[in-house]
This record gives C-alpha cells, structure tokens and sequence, in this order.
C-alpha cells in the first residue's frame, strides 16, 4: 500500500467527497462544451459556482486543515503521503488566501469584462474593452498581494499555473528564444524552401469521413475508446478526465485544413494520456492526476509535435487520410509532412506553426509582466503589442481582432497563464530528445505504430509520479535539469535547416 500512516488514511478518507464534488463539476464541465443548449449557460454556472463554493468549504474546514496540519509535521512519511500533505497544503494556502468579498469581486468582473470583450472584439473597439482589462489586472495584483510573493507581484499569478515558476525563469527562457529562433525564422523565410502555405490547407473534407481517420489515429495509438475514453466533438477542443478510468477528449471538424482536426486530436491524446497512465493507487487521492499546466502540456505537445509532425507519422497515417480525402491520392507522404510542417507568421496564436509560436506567447509574457510589475495601463497597450508583433514576426495588425483583442484569457481574468503553453512546447522536444537516445530506433517505432514502449517510456518517467513531486522536482528527479530551452533550438534546426 502507498497510504500506510493512520494521519494520511483519515485525510483521504475526508478527501473523498471533496474529490467526488471535483468529479461532479468535471462532469458538468465536459457536458457545458459537448451537450449543452446555449441557454443553459445561466443555470450551469450557478451550479457549478455552488459547487466549488461546497468544495472550498470542506477543504478549509478547520478539522481537515488541522488533521493536514498534523501530517506535515510527522516524520518518516513515504513520498507518496508527503505527496499528498504537499498538495493539500498548497490547495489550501492557496484557497485560503482571498477574502470572500475579493472572489466575489473578481468573479463578478470577469464574467462583465467577457461581455464586454466579445462585444469589443465584435466591433473592432478596443477602447470598450481597455477599462475593464485595468479592472482585471488591477484584480490580479490584488491577488497577488494576498498570495504573497518574494520578488515580482507577477511571481504569484504564475505560480498559480506552474508552481513554482518564476518571472526569472520565463525571462531567461524566452532570452534563448529570441536570440537562436529568431535568426532561424529569418532564414527559413529567406530561403523559402520551407513552405509557407501549402494547396492541402484548402482541401475540404466530410466530417464522417475525418472521424473515422481521427478514431484510426487514436486506436493505432492504443487509445481505449469506450472502455476508458470517449473523443467528442467541441467548438475549443480540450481533454477532461473525471477520473483514472474516465479520460475524454474532444476534437472539431472545420470541413477544410485537415491537418487541424488531426494535429489537436493527436493533441489532446497527449493530455489524456497522462491521466490514463497515472498509478492505480493514487485513485481518489489529490497527488492523482498531471502535476502542472506546463507538464501536461509537454504531454501533448510530445504527441503533436514530436510524434504527429514527424516524417514517419505522416507515412503511417497517409494511407487512411487517403481513403477518406481521395484528393490526397494527388499527394506523396513528403507533401503531407511539409503541409505539417509550414512555417508562417501570422496574427492568430492559435493557428501558428512551431517556429513563430512561442512569439506569440513572449508577446504576452512582456505586456503581462509589464502591466502587473510596472503598472502600464490598458490604453498603452495596441500600440506595444503592435510593435512587438512587427519586432518579432515582421507583420503588423491591421485591427484589434487580429491584435489584442483576439484571446479570451485576459478577459477571464486569467493572467500568467500564458507562459505555461510555451514551457510545454520547449519541454516536449526536451523529452523528444531523452526519448531518442533511451529508444535508439524512435522513428522506426513511429513509422510501424509501435508506440507500446513510447507510452511506457513516458509512463515511467513522468505519468506514474502523478503529483507527488512539485515540477521542477519532477523534471530534476527523471531527468537530471529543469526547463532547458536548448534542446528546442536543436530540435527546429534539425528539421528546418
Ligand atoms: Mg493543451
């Protein structure tokens, strides 16, 4: 047994009904995305605010607290049960820190300042949007305060999102960033032998067509559709898991650009994954479940870009795409691994390519950390995006929807989330590249759908530890060094040059 001292067994025991409530509210979650009619949003949100409004309570009842307490201070725990009190105690501190009137404050602000965002970005009027989003990042240093931090307000809020992470760190990452991958991009567009569109991108598709060539990809990958796992469909493609056996995930179908349904499926089994390989004993406990925004999404960004993106997996999977598109039939694999692969600054996050990417995170990163640690206000803000968008990407807006008013996440008041999609994509090819040498015949693996020892590899390194390390720990523990920009560098210029 992993949970052997009298003090950790009480605690899960009363751990249960708040875990079952984080059950329920998954659940409502994943149905608000993939069933619900749109009016249900009203009554769905006030539940879901009940609930989490329960669940805070009976984490800090002060029995629980105190028996938590209790557990920290005993000696000769085992990992798994220090496991447990850190989470706790982080959870706790964490939701203890803001006054009922603050939550109260800020939720409230939030859901205006998303009305008042979508009707902004609507009408192309940012100066609508611009008071509310001093409102919110007032709010979040606020939160900050209350959080406590040692150097920067912005040190709180991300770790928030990936504990542990600091202003320091995201600092010294996208440094490395700037300095290799911006020259790189630069020779990529001088050269032009990379392609920048590509005819495949026009291509359009039946939907049925495309689920079967996604439910294809995810049997090839070992998925346990139906017995463990469901792939849905949802405007925002996620993956939700309600426990160790119920992990689902959901993909879109455009009609068109193929590559987008298959790459976010490919995606979002990365994130399930790492739910389904957790340990069997952790069930029902907090130290269940990926340990961290960035670590989860070094998880699926592995499964994107490494596995998906590669030259192997565009041979594996030709033959199906083939079947089902027939005007691939026109194209060779080589064709369908480049239309992968284009690389092309543009203006929207969410569609870029591997190389200009993490551009748009730094983008965020600087005008985040300067409106949170320097006070910058909203109204200065078109014009700062604006110039570093034309300083990183050599493109300029030509309106706010193109610009800052294209994400949601500010409106939502979350803040410092962001770095946490590019500590994801640099970690990926960090573990791409451990993989490669533990698995000597890695692309061989790719190419016949051997992925048993490439999900056993991850298994061992990362998944079966659930929470129990903090992550950098974690990455310290399997790997021997933390978030090492490097072996993304390495890993575009041996695909790009
Ligand atoms: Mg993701």
């Amino acid at each position: 047994m992993v949970f052997e001292n009298p003090v950790i067994k009480e605690i899960l025991e009363k751990y249960r009904r708040i875990w079952a409530i984080y059950h329920a509210s998954s659940v409502l979650g994943w149905d608000m995305e993939v069933n619900m009619p749109s009016e249900g949003i009203g009554e769905r949100s006030v539940a879901q605010g009940e609930l989490s409004m329960l669940s805070q309570k009976f984490l800090l009842e002060p029995e629980f607290v105190e028996l938590v307490n209790k557990a920290d201070g005993i000696e000769g725990l085992n990992e798994y049960e220090s496991g447990v009190v850190r989470v706790l105690k982080r959870e706790i501190k964490i939701q203890s820190s803001f006054p009922p009137e603050f939550v109260k404050e800020l939720s409230e602000t939030r859901s205006r300042a998303t009305a008042v965002w979508k009707e902004a970005r609507e009408k192309d009027d940012y100066d609508k949007f611009a008071p509310w989003l001093d409102k919110i990042m007032d709010l979040a240093k606020r939160a900050a305060d209350y959080l406590g931090y040692d150097k920067y307000p912005y040190d709180a809020l991300l770790d928030l999102f990936e504990e542990g992470l600091t202003t320091e760190d995201v600092e010294r990452m996208f440094e490395k960033i700037e300095k290799d991958v911006k020259p790189l991009l630069d020779r990529i567009l001088e050269e032009g032998e990379v392609p920048k569109e590509h005819p495949l991108e026009k291509v359009k598709y039946e939907r049925e067509k495309m689920e079967k060539v996604n439910i294809r990809i995810l049997e090839l990958f070992g998925y346990p559709l139906g017995k463990r796992a469901r792939l849905d469909v949802s405007p925002h493609p996620f993956t939700t898991e309600f426990g160790l056996k119920d992990v689902r995930i959901t993909t879109r179908y455009e009609g068109f650009d193929f590559r987008r349904t298959i790459l976010s499926t490919v995606h979002e089994f990365g994130h399930a994954l790492y739910e389904l390989q957790q340990d069997e004993r952790f069930m029902f406990s907090p130290i269940l479940g990926g340990v961290s925004l960035g670590v989860h999404e070094s998880q699926s960004r592995f499964w994107e870009n490494i596995i998906g993106r590669s030259k192997e997996f565009a041979e594996l999977i030709y033959p199906v795409i083939k079947e089902n598109v027939p005007e691939v039939a026109k194209y060779t694999p080589e064709d369908l691994y480049w239309y992968f692969n284009i690389v092309r600054p543009d203006f929207i996050r969410v569609e870029a390519d591997m190389v200009t990417y993490n551009f748009h995170i730094l983008l965020r990163f600087k005008l985040e950390k300067i409106m949170v640690n320097e006070g910058i206000k909203a109204k200065e803000l078109p014009e700062l995006w604006n110039e570093e968008m034309e300083k990183l990407l050599g493109i300029r807006p030509k309106n706010y929807g193109e610009g800052i008013l294209q994400d949601i996440h500010w409106a939502h008041g979350t803040i410092g989330y962001f770095p946490t999609y590019s500590i994801g994509t640099l970690l990926s090819a960090q573990i791409g590249e451990y993989m490669k040498r533990d698995i000597p015949d890695f692309q061989e693996k790719v190419r016949n759908a051997e992925f048993s020892p490439i999900k056993e590899w991850l298994r061992e390194k990362v998944h079966k530890y659930g929470s129990i390390y903090p992550p950098k720990e974690l990455l310290r523990r399997s790997f021997g060094e933390e978030v090492e920009p490097e072996y993304f560098v390495r890993y575009l210029k041996s695909k790009y040059l």
